[in-house]
């Protein structure tokens, strides 16, 4: 799915130099580097501050948390996402409360929120998942009607837009992952939060450090959560190289798009207009349209996505279901009581979903071949 040696290769001295430069320093947690990469991010996200964590879902913990939810609170999440989404609520004693998510864009569909709003929510969580935005302008309407901050989860959007304005830039802050995989992923863990809030910005600074105000000075109970010099060193050289990366992922997406549209049985990912997709994932959807069948989890039969990535797999084609169990489903989540059927959007996609290799250092030679098999295994039994 994912070569990262491929783009280390790309960029191996820089890197180097990165790393040698925190050695020669020895200042390896909360400094310079980490300074001026917050700089650096708030600007490309067009936020005014950013502050640096451990990673992308203290991100989202640290952020709720100093939007003020706290245990027994509630907190608005789609459910279909990555599971980081809802344990960071659960982290904080506070209960996630699943919604359902719009066909085509896979993320939270602000009709849906609503009817899930009761005197204990306490915020809403919008996922900008595969790299593109969520449907933000009513999400934010209806927030606000009730007086409730959004907190964008942008860990795999970084550098999308919607409407002329970043992800992440949009809610009260914005949460960033930098895990390996991500768009701008660091060489380990590490997260961030954007926010153009100055009071918000200061209290997660001291939020990330054990509370503290000053030297040895805490004035309430905090995390200890930072991103490390390295780390930020080597994010330094990554986001000089984002605009090129992104648009190579763009490119891409572009060549996956006229191989795979008109193939029957595919849907290809739709962008609403107005938004710039930055392709995390390449998404596409198995059966569901065009004629095509679904077979049921429900009924206890294998689902389509999973038949289709085992034919690619026997041909050397990686492909991977995000995500094959929403978490209203998930096991830990039991105890809330959720039973299929309740968010069938959801469901439904967990079922079709396949995502398909896309980095920047593909060829677009493998592109063609991919979506040769790809084509291939979907339309063997037609
Ligand atoms: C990766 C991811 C996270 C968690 O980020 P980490 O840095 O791995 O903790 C949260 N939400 C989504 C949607 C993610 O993809």
């Amino acid at each position: 799915m994912l070569d990262l040696r491929a783009q280390f290769e790309t960029i191996a001295p820089e890197i180097r130099a990165a790393i040698e430069e925190v050695l020669a320093a020895q200042q390896f947690v909360l400094g310079p580097q980490g300074d001026a990469l917050e700089r650096e991010i708030a600007e490309a996200c067009g936020a005014r501050y950013a502050v640096g964590l451990a990673s992308g879902t203290e991100a989202i913990e640290l952020g709720l948390h100093a939007c003020g939810v706290k245990a027994g609170d509630e907190v608005i999440v789609p459910a279909f996402t990555f599971i980081a989404t809802g344990s960071a609520v659960s982290a904080l004693g506070a209960r996630p409360v699943f919604a359902d998510i719009e066909p085509a864009s896979f993320n939270l569909d602000p009709d849906q929120i609503e009817a899930r709003i009761t005197p204990r929510t306490r915020a809403i969580v919008a996922v900008h998942l595969f790299g593109l935005a969520a449907n933000m302008d009513p999400i934010l309407a209806v927030a606000e009607k009730h007086g409730i901050p959004v907190i964008e989860d942008n860990a795999q959007s970084f550098g999308a837009t919607y409407r002329g304005r970043k992800t992440g830039s949009m809610g009260r802050l914005g949460c960033l992952s930098f895990y390996p995989s991500k768009n701008l992923g660091a060489y380990g863990d590490a997260g961030m939060i954007v926010t153009s809030d100055e009071k918000l910005a200061a209290r997660l600074r001291a939020l990330r450090n054990h509370g503290q105000t000053g030297q040895y000075l805490s004035t309430e109970r905090g995390w200890n959560s930072r991103l490390d010099e390295l780390q930020a060193a080597i994010l330094r050289v990554k986001l000089r190289h984002m605009a090129d990366w992104t648009a190579k992922r763009q490119a891409h997406a572009q060549l996956y798009d006229s191989l795979l549209r008109d193939v029957p049985g595919i849907v290809t990912p739709r962008v609403p207009t107005g938004r710039e997709h930055v392709y995390y994932l390449y998404t596409i959807r198995v059966g569901g349209r065009a004629g095509g069948y679904t077979r049921s989890n429900e009924k206890g039969n294998e689902a389509r996505s999973d038949l289709v990535q085992q034919r690619l797999k026997e041909r050397g084609v990686a492909s991977t279901v995000y995500y094959p169990v929403p978490l209203h489903l998930q096991p830990l989540y039991a105890l809330l009581g959720g039973k299929p059927g309740d968010l069938r959007v959801s469901e439904r996609a967990s079922r079709e979903v396949l995502s398909i290799p896309i980095y920047p250092e593909l060829t677009s030679g493998q592109i063609e071949h991919v979506a040769h098999e790809v084509r291939d295994a979907v339309l063997r039994d037609r």
